[in-house]
This record gives structure tokens, C-alpha cells and sequence, in this order.
């Protein structure tokens, strides 16, 4: 209630006078003969009493206000400090009004029900030896097996009754199983779902509403998705096809393209390289299609493989060990990391591909990092050679419009000496802090060096426009009168890489950040290009380039899902990537469910067999080329067609 003892009341001291439309209760307060301008802690026990158990009493008052002006109130009724969260509370409906009071409240397991929600007495019906909180905690996966157990233990005169409600149930959870919720327990909180799981139960919700007429549109629903859930994904599109509903979906998966009556193709690239149709048809069309890119995929002429895939000894390089006591599902279970490899770790959700990794190896690193004991649940860690840890993800690079592709590398720091050793520039006495558009010297004065200008337009959206002053160059004109072979530094930045590499050949510092720019597949983008508008694999790449110069002998490379949004050509991109890593020593780990990178993997560890209670367990591990021959785990019969699909041979 008391925010601060050490501030008087009218500096804020009670926090529930805060609560908006309280804030002229300080002033009440005063009427009622407490001191406002005295630290809380100095008050009077009995003026202490008044703040916090007053009586509810009405007062007459004058406010105050900013011009001088004196507001009064005949009859302003004193809230004490709790009566200001209690009667807030009991007439607010906003969620963030809720949020604020709930600050003013501890929470603690309810001690009647014991968090279960339920009027105790119904607590003590049981069925098949479940009370209903009880069966509330069965992962829906076990849901079928205990509708059935209900079934056998009724009396006769209820099966009718039990057959009807056990056929509902069941084929509301049919749609919940075939996209891989099964790990999810009845009673979780909605809040505590990820939007992908949040999006299938949605998806499994419209089913059963037997809707017709309906487009859906469903953006890369496939995302995190296990290969077997992508088929149960597909069951259910072909199902609310069947019920009368068109659906249109976005996805990059070859297996959901496949299974699409009609596909539209946009490309060629990505950014200003796209915009186009390059094609539309039935699946059996663009699988002729000369001009499409995704066809070679549909029909398995593509390359699956397209990096060197180790062929001898996978561990001759050295091996990282981990063994985990218990962390959630996982049970005793050991990896072995073989070094310089590219492994991928697979399996359901829920399986603990991410316990196994991320709160297992990556704990494990930074603990030793920082000369720290290792977390409880690890056992056993051997590092092998291996002493740094870089983790990768897809997230956008950099906040706010200045972040460009220039400043992310090295490349804008260069420019700015380069400019500030031209004979002008020094005639001026510009220093290279003055070729940043980050400083007052060399921003544009109007839009203050974003390029951009937004318009307040009231009751609309802000509007976002080119700066009329340097049209979007950033720089103020002294700045860009400076030129280098012609070109003001708002000029370079405009060029694109593959194009500036002709400028710098002199310049072995840009040069080099330049090429390797171009060897990630990023040659198209241009210097000055702002980095939050990047797509998800430009990003993960462009945050790699800095790490691609030098020798990576003993450095992991952690990339959780890093082909989500990816088109498979650009996964051939990504391989090449990883392959250079490879190259200069790195050790490469993807969490992974695309079955393409899964593939042109070294080593492969498959979590498992499902998720939740039905995981944590190594349920295949070795050479991908060696686990297809005789697939004992789900995802390895699911990369065993896989490679059948792309070579017939096979
Ligand atoms: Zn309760
Ligand atoms: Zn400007």
C-alpha cells in the first residue's frame, strides 16, 4: 500500500492513491486532519491508521489546479488506502487496469481446493479411481485410453449414454492428436501455450464447429511442426476442404505444397527481387513447370544433399559429452556431440530437444565460462576442445531504423575513415564522426538521420515518409557534398554488395567483410539496407558474418529451427553457411524439423518416441545416411522417405 515511507503523501508516498481517479485523495486525506507534506514514516500512528482504515467519509475539499485555479468539492469520499484497490478493483473490466491492481495482491495456492478450481465435495466423485481435476491433469494423449477404461466400468443401463459421450469426446480430440498435441494436459493454461500450439488448437476448434463457406488463411502453419504432425496438418486442411471451406495457405513445406489443389508461386527473391507470379497451377503443373523454383522439390529432382556429408569416423574430430540426471522429461540420458561436424538434434515438440540442448549444453558451457558449478541436473560435461559457445536465432537484427547493414558489420566504421581522409573532408576539419548520420555533425537536420519523417495525422495511424530535406540519404548537405571516385557516402550506401566489391578491391578491410557477405548468399542487399526490415534467414546470416573470417576450431554454433520462413533453395544457402563453418573448424548443432538439413547432416540425434511424458529419450542417433537403412524412431522413417522421394534408386 505504503510505495515509499521516506515520501510524504502528496509526493506519492501511498501507491493506491496512484490508482487512477484517486489522485486527488492526498488532498482528501488533508481534510481528514493527516499531515501531506510530512515523510509517511514521521506521521503519527493514528494519522497512519487514517491513511490505511479510514473511515469511508465524506469531505469537503479545494483542488488546486495548474493555472492557479481552485476546484471545489463539497463532498469528496475518502477511499483509505485499501478501500482504493477494493473498490477499484470491484468496477474495473480493463486487463491492464487488472495487471496494475494485481500488484497490490499476493497470490497463494487456494488452501480449500488446492489449486484445482473445484468445490471440494465434487472432488471426492471419482471415475475409474480420477476425481475430475485429477483426469484434468491426463495429457490429452491419454485421454482415448481412459474414455475406453469409463466405458467397461459403467453399469449396463448407462452404455448407451456413455456411448454417445465417449464418441463426442473422442472426435473432439481426434483433431488435438493428429497435430501433435497429445503432450498437452487438459487443465494447461491457455496463456502458457505458444502461438504455434495456440494456432493447431484453434485449427482443431474449427473443425468441430462443422463450419461451410469459410476462407481460411493460415500463415507458415507449419512452423516447429514435427514431419508426422505436417501430415496430420494436411488430414485436417482436407477436412475443412470437405466440410465446404476454401483455405489459403503460406508455407514454404514441400509435403503441405504437395497437397495443395492449386499453387501460387511468388518470386523470383526476396525483397525487391520479388513481387512476382512465377507461376499457378496444380501441383502436377508446376512439377512441368519450366520457370518454377519449387518445382524440382515437389518432384525430387533437386539435390538433397549438397554439402561433403562425413563419410568416415564421425567422432575422429572429438566429442562433447553431457549427461543429464533429470531436467523435466529427460531421465539419465548421455549425448555425445561429435566436434567439427554438423549435427542435428530432432524430434517431437515436447521430446527435450530443447532441454537437451539449450538448458543442457548451453548451461553447461556458460557455467564453465563463468567458472561457475554446473547446474544441478547435469551430471556429467566434457567439453572436448570446445570453449566457446555462440548462439544463433532468427530474431531481426537491430531495433530501430539506423541499424543497416553498414553499421551491423564493420563496413560503415571503414567508410567513415575513408571519407574523413579526403583532402576536402580535412579542409573542414570533418573527423569521421561527422560521416555518421548518428551524429548532429552529419545528420540531416529535418529527419535527424533516420531518412524518414512521421506524420502525426490525428485519429490515424502515424504516416511514415521519405524525408523531404535529404530524400532519404540520412546526411545533411555539407556531409554529402564530400565525395569519394564521385560518390557521396549516401551514394555507396546505396549500392548493393555483389556491386561494391568493384569499388573496394583496394580496400582489404571492407573488401573482406564484402565477400563474405556475398558468400552467405547476401550479395543483393544494399549497405545502407535497414536491418529490422531483414527476413528471418537474411538476419541469422547477416549476425554470422563476423564470425566467418576467422579460424572457428573450438566454437559451437547453436541455431534453434533456423529454417523457419526459409524457401528450400534458401536452405541450400544456410548449408553452405554451415558447411563454411565446418570448414574453419566450427562444430555446428541445429535443432531441427526440416527434413532437408536433417539430410545433409553428419550426425543426427532424434529425441523421443513423442512428446511430453512420452519423451526425453534418445531414440536414434548416428549418421543419417546409416539411420535410414533401418528407421526405428518416427523422424528417421519420415528422413527415410524423405530420401526415397529425392532418389528413386535409393
Ligand atoms: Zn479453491
Ligand atoms: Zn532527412
Amino acid at each position: 500500500m505504503i510505495g515509499d515511507e521516506s515520501k510524504t503523501i502528496r509526493d506519492g508516498a501511498v501507491a493506491a492513491w496512484r490508482i487512477p481517479g484517486r489522485n486527488f485523495m492526498p488532498i482528501v486525506a488533508q481534510a481528514a486532519g493527516v499531515r501531506i507534506d510530512v515523510p509517511y514514516n514521521q506521521l503519527t500512528d493514528h494519522e497512519k491508521e487514517m491513511v490505511l482504515h479510514g473511515e469511508q467519509k465524506h469531505y469537503a475539499i479545494d483542488i488546486p489546479s495548474k493555472n492557479g485555479r481552485v476546484f471545489h468539492m463539497d463532498n469528496a469520499l475518502y477511499e483509505n488506502a485499501y478501500n482504493a484497490v477494493e473498490d477499484s478493483m470491484s468496477t474495473t473490466k480493463s486487463e491492464i487496469a487488472l495487471k496494475r491492481l494485481n500488484r497490490f495482491y499476493r497470490f497463494f495456492t487456494c488452501p480449500m481446493c488446492h489449486g484445482t478450481r473445484m468445490n471440494p465435495n465434487r472432488l471426492s466423485q471419482l471415475i475409474d479411481g480420477l476425481n475430475i481435476a485429477q483426469a484434468s491433469q491426463l495429457p490429452i494423449g491419454k485421454l482415448p485410453a481412459f474414455v475406453k477404461r469409463i466405458k467397461k466400468w459403467l453399469p449396463d443401463n448407462m452404455q448407451k449414454l456413455a456411448n454417445n459421450l465417449t464418441t463426442e469426446l473422442l472426435n473432439q480430440t481426434q483433431p488435438l492428436l493428429d497435430l501433435g498435441l497429445d503432450y498437452l494436459t487438459m487443465d494447461r493454461a491457455g496463456a502458457s501455450l505458444s502461438t504455434g500450439e495456440l494456432q493447431r488448437i484453434q485449427l482443431g476448434r474449427t473443425l468441430r464447429t462443422q463450419t461451410t463457406g469459410v476462407l481460411y488463411v493460415l500463415d507458415e502453419p507449419s512452423v516447429g511442426l514435427h514431419p508426422d504432425n505436417v501430415s496430420g496438418l494436411i488430414k485436417i486442411f482436407h477436412q475443412l476442404v470437405d466440410q465446404g471451406n476454401s483455405l489459403v495457405v503460406v508455407d514454404h513445406e514441400t509435403s503441405i505444397i504437395n497437397a495443395a489443389d492449386y499453387i501460387i508461386e511468388i518470386g523470383p527473391g526476396s525483397g525487391v527481387n520479388g513481387g512476382q507470379v512465377i507461376d499457378q497451377g496444380s501441383p502436377a503443373q508446376i512439377r512441368q513447370s519450366k520457370q518454377s523454383l519449387i518445382g524440382p522439390f515437389l518432384t525430387g529432382k533437386a539435390q538433397l544433399i549438397t554439402r561433403q556429408v562425413s563419410a568416415g569416423d564421425v567422432f575422429a574430430k572429438g566429442a562433447v559429452r553431457l549427461t543429464i540426471n533429470r531436467r523435466f522429461n529427460l531421465k539419465h540420458v548421455t549425448a555425445d556431440f561429435p566436434v567439427n561436424r554438423l549435427i542435428a538434434v530432432t524430434g517431437f515438440s515436447g521430446a527435450g530437444k530443447t532441454t537437451l540442448v539449450l538448458d543442457g549444453l548451453l548451461d553447461a558451457f556458460e557455467a564453465q565460462l563463468h567458472h561457475r558449478s554446473l547446474p544441478t541436473y547435469i551430471d556429467q560435461f566434457n567439453p572436448g576442445k570446445i570453449k566457446h559457445i555462440v548462439s544463433v536465432d532468427a530474431t531481426p537484427v537491430g531495433k530501430n531504423a539506423r541499424s543497416t547493414v553498414a553499421t551491423y558489420t564493420n563496413i560503415m566504421d571503414n567508410l567513415r575513415k575513408k571519407f574523413a581522409q579526403l583532402p576536402e573532408a580535412k579542409q573542414h576539419h570533418y573527423t569521421p564522426s561527422y560521416f555518421s548520420y548518428n551524429n548532429k555533425q552529419g545528420a540531416c537536420p529535418t529527419c535527424g538521420g533516420t531518412g524518414e519523417i512521421s506524420l502525426d495525422i490525428q485519429y490515424l495511424p502515424d504516416m511514415v515518409e521519405t524525408c523531404p530535406t535529404c530524400q532519404g540519404k540520412r546526411f545533411n548537405q555539407a556531409i554529402l557534398k564530400i565525395k569519394w571516385q564521385g560518390m557521396s557516402i549516401a551514394d555507396v550506401l546505396e549500392d548493393d554488395v555483389d556491386h561494391a566489391i568493384s569499388l573496394f578491391q583496394d580496400d582489404e578491410s571492407i573488401l573482406k567483410t564484402l565477400q563474405v557477405l556475398q558468400q552467405m548468399g547476401l550479395g543483393y542487399l544494399h549497405l545502407g539496407e535497414a536491418t529490422p526490415s531483414l527476413s528471418g534467414g537474411e538476419a541469422q546470416r547477416l549476425k554470422l558474418t563476423s564470425h566467418m573470417k576467422s579460424r572457428q576450431n573450438d566454437t559451437l554454433f547453436i541455431f534453434d529451427e533456423p529454417t523457419v520462413g526459409l524457401h528450400p533453395l534458401d536452405v541450400h544457402v544456410l548449408l553452405k553457411v554451415f558447411s563454411q563453418l565446418i570448414d574453419q573448424g566450427a562444430t555446428v548443432l541445429m535443432i531441427t524439423h526440416d527434413l532437408d538439413l536433417m539430410a545433409n547432416g553428419d550426425y543426427l540425434i532424434d529425441m523421443g518416441p513423442r512428446g511430453g511424458d512420452q519423451g526425453g529419450r534418445i531414440v536414434a542417433k548416428g549418421r543419417p545416411q546409416d539411420l535410414i537403412k533401418l528407421p526405428q524412431s518416427l523422424t528417421t522413417k519420415y528422413l527415410a522417405k524423405h530420401f526415397q522421394n529425392f532418389d528413386p534408386q535409393h
